[in-house]
């Protein structure tokens, strides 16, 4: 697979024209919304004749269709937004074009961000890149499917509870979450604020550091971007001290998926690394933490599409309150609906102390223990989902089921620490099987320079 290497100091035109051509031949994967190629050509014009220079000068990437951006309209994969055009970028998308990078479509993914497959896009799902016949994964499908088809070497993608790193998993490329507030989510269509992050796929560890660097600082639109910390590492990792977090093990979880993660630590132990199995107790009960509070969040977030200010309107309603019901009903997929109603009732008068408050009580708790682990350990790890992409349809008519395949990345999205989805090999039919690192807050140079020493053994 090309590196991003592998497109600087060439022909920008070409690069652009070439990967427009393997988006389109890879069309039955359905994993763009849309195609930014004028403004695409554009920019690669103003590269050859260097007017735009900088680290990523000519280099091709795609967003997810939940980041505004020019040149096509920004749906978050919704009817809601089918048709709205974008009057401004997202922080991360200007960053990127500031180095000379060249966006040259939207990515597909779970309408508003809401899922683990990429189903729930209004528009379709998109398939996975080794078997056309099972999901994407998600939220972030497209982007991971882009990636791992070779059209770009780096996406951007949004990251609540996995939507990164389960699909880079099912797909067999690098995902990163970084830590909450490492990269500016102004002009990212909102979904739960206090856990949203902001992220990329690539081919390589190095790739995504560097597309992780260019992005990551404080953004005075975004009050919760930290001060930057973001340096590559470049001290020699020696003797790290890890945990292989034991309630991700157990026999519910597919059987490769815990020989490969094992195959991951014995590298790990070779290249001396002392790992031991520790316990996250309170990982078992990271999900209904998170579909509570998430729904919670994204039920206020979602409050904004009322059918007036923008995004989708219905036709022949008679009064105010039609016309908000109406439109949110058209805009919405069922998935969008179920969170929606689940945040409002967790949020009513009589059972917020009784859902939202315990919830956020048991956050801290799960917070206080990966504090406590990490006094301990430098990394800890486990696989990013319990099975490999399971079949289109196979979740659809049962969300448990299909919320259970959160539980490896909730855990750190709910206490705003790094994780990084690597590829680590695949099952007996060819699947992709990503393992999961994740580190303190603010460690996340620790986690790329230990993946990147991993990567070539
Ligand atoms: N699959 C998770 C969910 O459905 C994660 C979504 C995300 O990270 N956007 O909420």
């Amino acid at each position: 697979m090309s590196t991003i290497s592998d497109f600087l100091n060439k022909n920008a035109r070409q690069s652009v024209q070439d990967a427009i051509a393997k988006a389109k031949d890879n069309d039955s994967y359905h994993a763009l919304l849309s195609l930014t190629e004028e403004r695409a050509l554009e920019r690669a014009d103003a590269v050859d004749r260097g007017e735009i220079t900088g680290k990523l000068a000519g280099v091709p990437f795609v967003v997810k269709d939940n980041f505004l951006a020019y040149g096509a309209p920004t749906t978050a994969a919704s009817t809601m937004l089918e048709t709205f055009n974008a009057p401004l970028q997202a922080t991360a998308v200007e960053r990127l074009e500031a180095e000379g990078a060249i966006c040259i479509g939207k990515a597909n993914l779970d309408a508003f961000a809401h899922g683990g497959s990429t189903e729930n896009s209004a528009f379709g799902p998109t398939k996975n890149a080794v078997d056309p016949t099972r999901v994407a994964g998600g939220s972030s499908g497209g982007s991971a499917v882009v990636t791992a088809l070779d059209i770009v070497p780096f996406a951007l993608g949004s990251d609540t509870g996995g939507s990164i790193r389960q699909p880079a998993s099912f797909n067999g490329v690098v995902g990163v979450k970084p830590t909450y507030g490492t990269v500016s989510r102004y002009g990212v269509v909102a979904m739960a604020s206090s856990t949203d992050t902001i992220g990329t796929f690539a081919t390589t560890v190095t790739d995504a550091e560097l597309v992780m660097s260019i992005m990551a600082g404080q953004d005075p639109k975004d009050m919760t971007t930290l001060p930057d910390f973001f340096t590559a590492t470049t001290d020699a990792l020696v003797g790290l001290k890890i945990g292989l977090v034991k309630e991700c093990m157990t026999d519910d979880v597919d059987v490769e998926v815990r020989a490969r993660t094992n195959e991951y630590v014995e590298k790990l132990k070779s290249a001396g690394h002392k790992v031991e199995e520790v316990s996250l107790s309170m990982l078992p009960h990271s999900l209904a933490m998170y579909y509570v509070i998430v729904p919670a969040e994204l039920s206020s977030n979602l409050a904004r599409y009322d059918g007036i200010r923008y995004g989708h309107r219905a036709q022949g309603v008679q009064t105010l309150a039609e016309l908000y019901g109406k439109s949110r009903d058209e805009g919405f997929v069922t998935e969008n609906k179920r969170r929606i109603m689940i945040g409002s009732y967790v949020l009513s008068s009589g059972f917020f102390d009784a859902y939202y408050l315990q919830a956020q009580k048991a956050r801290t708790l799960l917070i206080n223990e990966f504090n406590t682990l990490f006094s301990h350990y430098d990394v800890l790890i486990s696989p990013v989902a319990p099975t490999p992409a399971f079949l289109l349809g196979e979740n659809t008519s049962d969300p448990i089921k299909m919320y259970l395949a959160d539980m490896m990345t909730v855990p750190a999205s709910l206490a705003g620490i790094p994780a990084l989805s690597v590829p680590a090999g695949t099952n007996g039919a060819g699947l992709p099987i990503g393992v999961q690192l994740m580190g303190a807050r603010r460690s996340d140079a620790t986690l790329f320079a230990l993946a990147r020493s991993m990567e070539a053994k």
